[in-house]
């Protein structure tokens, strides 16, 4: 075989982290063991000394587990990975696993709902305190940062908003002022977006979005370099036990080898309904990093290769009217989760964004018309019919 290294990404996503066992299988292998069996004591001992390369017991790794870790590991380009039970499992791994009382975080205040409760309600019950600011206000991260500061957190383009955040600058000053820069990957995708290109030192995802891509499995993963992973997340997880299921974990591990083609798939079909509904009369305002209109387009399109699937729009009219198109819609269905092959439609004010104090939804632009899609893979001349139909409702 081929030094892996030299393999473009695609070929990577095939291949990569596969480890045969002795039975020459071309599908990976799921291995639905809890535990490993040692041949001598010696050997066991061996082992918990890590002394021995080899499974200890399934919180701490897993074969399956692993190729999924090293197949991401290529995808992303750093020097180890872990996965984890969900996306909210590595969030708040990421965060636990480095930070201690009397430690600072500043964050974006666009964030996924449970993303936002982890950095601003959960840390300070354990003394570390948080500052959020306008992530695309680069002076606001600047005056934020106290000398107690060790992570910055992001994600771009966000929820349910689609604001993108310059990467390198907000890296800049994170490493600055001797703090880490954490980014939550999921909108852009791995495909789209490459945070550590741009000054990011950890990437988090939610592998349930896109990466599954199908809408079945929960799972997330946390990549980094081995100054975080190996010497300060590995020993958290293992002792806390967010553990990825090897189940979970095969499913993902499939799911990869499609990805570069179901994201450019999802792309083709949300430039096309983007396109459609900044034309209608009907809507007030759409938010798609991938539109010209989308006020952050030059720094989108330096950051990401493409616009991804999500759009955000503001229906003209109130809540009654968002409410009124999301429940015309045949095909899109209504859910709250995104990066599935089925569109899904949802009104981030009282849903995703129920929790958030009315000063807070202002803040963020979230308003009673504003509808989030995730775009699926259907044909997106019946998703144009679809939104269309439901549009002709309104006014
Ligand atoms: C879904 C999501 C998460 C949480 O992932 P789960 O797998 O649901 O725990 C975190 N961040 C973003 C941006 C997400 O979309």
């Amino acid at each position: 075989m081929t030094d892996s290294k030299e393999w473009k990404q695609k070929t990577r996503l095939v291949h990569e982290g596969q480890n045969r066992s002795p039975y020459g299988e071309t599908a990976e292998a799921m291995y639905l063991t809890s535990g490993y069996v040692y041949e001598t004591a010696e050997q066991a001992e061996a082992r918990f000394r890590e002394e021995d390369d080899g499974f200890i017991y399934s919180r701490f790794g897993n074969p399956t587990v692993r190729a999924f870790e090293e197949r991401m590991i290529g995808l992303e380009g750093t020097q180890d990975a872990r996965a984890t039970a969900t996306g909210m499992a590595a969030v708040t791994a990421t965060m636990m696993s480095q930070l201690q009382a009397g430690d600072h975080i500043v964050a974006a205040q666009a964030l996924f709902g449970s993303c936002r409760f982890v950095v601003e309600t959960l840390m300070p019950k354990f003394g570390v305190a948080c500052t959020l600011v306008d992530g695309r206000d680069i002076e606001a991260w600047k005056a934020a940062v106290r000398p107690e500061t060790k992570v910055f957190f992001l994600e771009t383009p966000s929820n349910p908003l689609l604001e993108i955040v310059d990467m390198q600058a907000v890296a800049d000053i994170a490493h600055e002022n001797g703090a880490r820069l954490v980014v939550d990957n999921v909108f852009a995708t791995p495909i789209l977006q490459r945070p550590t290109d741009f000054g990011a030192d950890i990437v988090v995802y939610s592998a349930t979005k896109h990466i599954d891509g199908q809408g079945r499995c929960l799972g997330g993963v946390i990549l980094g370099q081995n100054d975080f992973i190996q010497d300060e997340l590995a020993n958290f997880l293992r002792q806390t036990g967010p553990s990825l299921s090897p189940f979970n974990a095969w499913v993902m591990l499939k799911a990869l080898e499609t990805l570069p083609l179901r994201v450019d798939a999802h792309c083709d079909n949300t430039e096309t309904v983007a396109a459609f509904l900044a034309q209608h009369k009907n809507i007030e305002r759409v938010y798609y990093p991938g539109h010209d209109s989308h006020p952050q387009y030059e720094l989108a399109s330096k950051q990401m290769s493409r616009g991804g699937n999500l759009i955000a729009f503001d229906v003209k009219g109130d809540k009654a009217e968002a409410f009124k198109f999301i429940n015309q819609l045949e095909l899109a269905l209504i859910s709250n989760n995104l990066g599935d092959a089925k569109t899904l439609v949802t009104h981030p004010a009282t849903t995703t964004h129920f929790k958030l104090e009315q000063s807070a939804k202002d803040q963020l632009r979230i308003l009673g018309s504003t509808v989030r899609v995730s775009i699926g893979l259907e044909d997106s001349d019946d998703l144009v019919h679809d939104f269309d139909q439901a549009l002709a409702h309104l006014g």
